[in-house]
C-alpha cells in the first residue's frame, strides 16, 4: 500500500511518500513559508532534489503542489493519485483523549480540536492537513498519529504535578510527554535488534535532537518520560531551558519588565546550550569545535547537556528498578559520540562498556556497547515517517 505521511506545521509541510510493503520511501519533501511566498523541495527516490518557488497563499495550495509533484509526467512517484491508499498524519497533542493513532473521523477532529489550548501552535496546522486533505482527496482513510499518544501509559505518581488536583481535573495541567512516535518507534527497534522480549524489557530511549527528551520503558510501555505539559520541560536543549525553578518566570520578569509570555520566551528560544553559549550556537557541531578551542562557555554548555542527560537517566533506573537497554536517536543522539561517551562515563556503577570502535560507526543500528557490558548501549536512527506509515497500515487493517 503508498502511504502519504504529512507534517503539517503552521507555516511549514514535511511529506513522505511510503511504499508500506517495502518500506521504501518512494518520495519526499517539504513546503516551506506557506501564507508568506512559498517554497516546495520534491525529492523522487534516487533522484535529485527539485525545488520550486510558487505562490503557496494557504495550505490548501501547498499540499495540492506536493500532490502535482508526485503525479508529474518526468519526476512523479506515482502515475495516477488513486494509488495513494491511506494518509498518515503527525498530530502533536492528543491529550488525555488519545492513547494511539486512530482513524479520522468527525469525532476525532472534534477531540483534536479540544485538545488545541494545549498546543494551540501546533494542533490547528495538523487540522488544516487532515481538512485539506480530504477535500483534495475525498475518500482516501485518513489516521491520526499522536506525539503524546505513547506516553498515556504513564502511571499517576509520573504524570501528575504537585499543585491542586483541581487544575488537573479542570484544566488537564499534568505531564503529558512528547517525541511519543520515536520513543515507541526506537524502544521497539532496540528489542528487535538486541533480540530481546519487549514484554519482558527495560529500556530508557534517549531522543536528543534540538528538541531532546527521554523516556523510561518498561515491557513496551513508557512509564516515565522527561517533557512534560509542554516541550518545555526536562533537558536543557538547544534553545530551551529544560526543567528550572519556575519562580524564575517572575523574578526574571521582574527584572526584565517581561509578562510570563515574554519570559517563556526566553526560556524556549534563548535559552538551552545556545544561551549558556552567549548565543555561540545551538547546534552541537559548532559548541564542541568551540569548546576544543578553549571556549569556557560553549565547554559548560555542553558539560550542563551532559549532566541533565545524565540525571535523568539515573532517575529512571530508580523509577525501573534497573535497566537492560540504553538508545541514543535523533540528531545528536545518532551522530555525536563524544556525548554518548561522556553519559556513559557515569554509569560504570552499571557495569556499562562503551566500545570505542562502534562508537564511531553512524547511519545504522549499531550496539555500542562490549559484549561484557552488563547494559545493552545502542545507537538506533529514529524514523517517525515509517512510523506513522506503520500505524496508519496497522489501523486500517483492523
Ligand atoms: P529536531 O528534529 O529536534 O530539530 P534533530 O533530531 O534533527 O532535531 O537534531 C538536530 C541537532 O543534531 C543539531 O542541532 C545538532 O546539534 C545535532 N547534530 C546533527 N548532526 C550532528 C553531528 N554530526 N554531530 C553532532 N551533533 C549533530
Amino acid at each position: 500500500m503508498k502511504v502519504l505521511i504529512i507534517n503539517c506545521g503552521s507555516s511549514s509541510l514535511k511529506y513522505q511518500l511510503i511504499d508500506s510493503e517495502t518500506e521504501q520511501v518512494l518520495a519526499k519533501g517539504l513546503c516551506e513559508r506557506i501564507g508568506i511566498d512559498g517554497r516546495l523541495v520534491y525529492q523522487k527516490a534516487g533522484c535529485d532534489k527539485e525545488i520550486t518557488e510558487a505562490s503557496m497563499p494557504t495550505h490548501n495550495e501547498a499540499i495540492a503542489m506536493v500532490l502535482d509533484a508526485l503525479t508529474n509526467d518526468k519526476t512523479g512517484a506515482i502515475s495516477d493519485l488513486k494509488e495513494i491508499e491511506a494518509i498518515g498524519h503527525r498530530v502533536v497533542h492528543g491529550g488525555e483523549k488519545f492513547a494511539s493513532s486512530v482513524l479520522v473521523t468527525d469525532d476525532m477532529i472534534k477531540a483534536v480540536e479540544e485538545c488545541a489550548d494545549l498546543a494551540p501552535l501546533h494542533n490547528p496546522a495538523n487540522l488544516i492537513g487532515i481538512n485539506v486533505c480530504s477535500k483534495l482527496m475525498p475518500g482516501v482513510p485518513q489516521v491520526g498519529v499522536f506525539d503524546t499518544a505513547f506516553h498515556q501509559t504513564m502511571p499517576e505518581k509520573a504524570f501528575k504535578y504537585a499543585i491542586p488536583t483541581e487544575y488537573y481535573e479542570q484544566y488537564g495541567i499534568r505531564k503529558y510527554g512528547f517525541h511519543g512516535t520515536s520513543h515507541s518507534f526506537v524502544s521497539k527497534e532496540a528489542a528487535k535488534f538486541l533480540g530481546k522480549d519487549i514484554n519482558n524489557s527495560k529500556i530508557i530511549v534517549c531522543h536528543l535532537g534540538n528538541g531532546a527528551s527521554i523516556s523510561a520503558v518498561v515491557n513496551g510501555k513508557c512509564v516515565d518520560t522527561s517533557m512534560g505539559l509542554t516541550p518545555l520541560a526536562g533537558l536543557a536543549m538547544g534553545t530551551r531551558s529544560g526543567d528550572l525553578d519556575p519562580s524564575v518566570v517572575e523574578f526574571l520578569g521582574k527584572k526584565l519588565n517581561l509578562d510570563a509570555s515574554g519570559v517563556l520566551n526566553i526560556l524556549n528560544k534563548k535559552s538551552g546550550v545556545f544561551g549558556l553559549s552567549r548565543g555561540l550556537s545551538s547546534d552541537f557541531r559548532d559548541l564542541e569545535a568551540a569548546a576544543e578551542a578553549g571556549n569556557h562557555d560553549a565547554q559548560v554548555a555542553l558539560e550542563v547537556f551532559v549532566y541533565r542527560v545524565v540525571t535523568t537517566i539515573g532517575s529512571y533506573v530508580a523509577a525501573m528498578d534497573g535497566v537492560d537497554t540504553i538508545a541514543f536517536t535523533a540528531g545528536i543522539g545518532e551522530n555525536d559520540g563524544h556525548v554518548r561517551a561522556e553519559v556513559m562515563k557515569n554509569f560504570h556503577y552499571l557495569g556499562i562498556e562503551i566500545d570505542a570502535e562502534k562508537n564511531s560507526i553512524r547511519g545504522e543500528n549499531v550496539k555500542i556497547s562490549t559484549d561484557d557490558s552488563k547494559v545493552d548501549v545502542v545507537v538506533i536512527p529514529t524514523n517517525e515517517e515509517l512510523a506513522i506509515c506503520r500505524d496508519t497500515v496497522a489501523i486500517l487493517s483492523k
